[in-house]
């Protein structure tokens, strides 16, 4: 692109439906914001918990921003690294069983720092053509050829995997689709990657905290291990509701990342007292089960009361539930019909979903009330046409 085509660039994206604006949202407790002077409850945040504005929490990140600082000053490799650092890690290499974990700045990171360590050039990465981006854009960076298949399609990948022998194949999957809300087929494909001995990754950003009975994700869901998941990946800005991410497996595994995962290297670590906030963020998470048993009773009555109503939902068990429209402009509209209703539902375009699959993605967090669920609830019946 030349500097003066940007207006005309611009212009396209706005002519297409697909033009972003943010809006400045100033948080108050729970799931209530103001918007310019009015009060919004906020139905698309992935603090799924509710964790983000607990009190322990903020505390915990206070006292250690008291003793360690604001920011770390370096990398984890320079001077970056400290107890906070080390104590969180093995916190989470604990809840998820495995040997080590290691912390990112972000799960984006997380994600192209894993897939470029693990697969270089002369290797393939199978994707799921609904991953996050990030996982595709790892994938894009490693220099390995890259093979997406139709979403859960484990005929196509079985097929692919016995077509594209190399040397070295990384199977990548989300754990819980981020814009779908469905869980990946994870028993599958352990066995696909065991016969191929192929690595298995999965990001399970939107299932640790909120999926199986102790919270442990998707690969606790379906009663696996490490042996069959070598490469977790989480998020901490989700349900922990704090910032970062972090890598899970063996210890040979962290540390070839150590060596060999650049976005790891090269970045600045995490503040401390983020990761002191998330010790005890993930402390609650574990053992306040109810959190998950709220969670789950509001998404059933979410559930039950959209399809008597009607509306488009998917297959999703998730707190993650959208509202298939398929048009951007759609979309769009029934999004800022629910702003000016005083609910915040954001419309998903593509490319964060393939085109015509433009959605509202409602998300639910143990902190909404009954009440504020059916208020959202009625506000959709009247906002969206209902299904034929
Ligand atoms: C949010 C998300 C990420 C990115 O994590 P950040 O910490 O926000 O960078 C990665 N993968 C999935 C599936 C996500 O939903």
């Amino acid at each position: 692109m030349r500097p003066d085509e940007l207006p005309a660039r611009l212009a396209q994206i706005e002519a297409q439906g697909l033009y972003r604006r943010r809006l400045v949202l100033e948080k108050r407790l729970g799931p209530e914001f103001e918007c310019e002077g009015r009060r919004l409850l906020n139905f698309c945040s992935n603090d799924y918990l509710g964790l983000s504005d607990h009190r322990e929490v903020i505390k915990a990140m206070q006292t250690a921003a008291e003793a360690y600082g604001v920011g770390s000053g370096a990398s984890h490799l320079v001077s970056g690294h400290g107890p906070a650092h080390q104590a969180l890690e093995e916190a989470l290499a604990e809840f998820t069983g495995r040997e080590r974990a290691l912390l990112f700045s972000t799960g984006y990171m997380a994600n192209l720092g894993v897939i470029t360590a693990l697969a270089e050039r002369g290797d393939w990465v199978f994707e799921d053509r609904l991953n996050h981006a990030s996982l595709l854009d790892g994938a894009r960076l490693s220099g390995a050829r890259l093979k997406r298949y139709a979403h859960g399609d484990m005929d196509r990948l079985c097929a692919d995997l016995a077509q594209c022998p190399a040397r070295g194949r990384l199977l990548v999957t989300d754990g819980v689709f981020s814009m779908d809300g469905d869980l990946a087929p994870l028993p599958e494909l352990a066995a696909l990657a065991r016969e191929a001995n192929a690595w298995l990754m999965v990001d399970d950003a939107h299932g640790l905290g909120v999926i199986g009975p102790s919270g442990r994700g998707v690969v606790e869901h379906h009663g696996l291990g490490p042996e069959d998941v070598p490469v977790l990946m989480g998020t901490l800005g989700k349900a922990f509701g704090t910032f970062g991410a972090f890598v899970a497996g063996s210890h040979d595994l962290i540390e070839y990342l150590i060596q060999r995962a650049r976005p790891y290297i090269y970045t600045t670590a995490l503040p401390a007292a983020v990761a002191e906030a998330t010790r005890v963020s993930l402390a609650l998470a574990r053992e306040e089960s109810w959190r998950r048993d709220r969670l789950a009773a509001l998404i059933g009555r979410f559930r039950s009361r959209a399809l008597q109503s009607g509306l488009p939902l998917m297959e999703s068990n998730t707190p993650i539930q959208p509202i298939l429209i398929g048009d951007n402009e759609a979309a769009l509209g029934a999004s800022r019909a629910l702003l000016e209703a005083g609910f915040l539902v954001v419309a998903i375009r593509p490319p964060a979903v393939p085109v015509g699959g433009a959605r509202l993605r409602v998300t639910l967090s143990t902190v909404h009330e009954e009440s504020q669920v059916d208020r959202l609830l009625e506000a959709l019946a009247r906002i969206i046409p209902a299904a034929p």
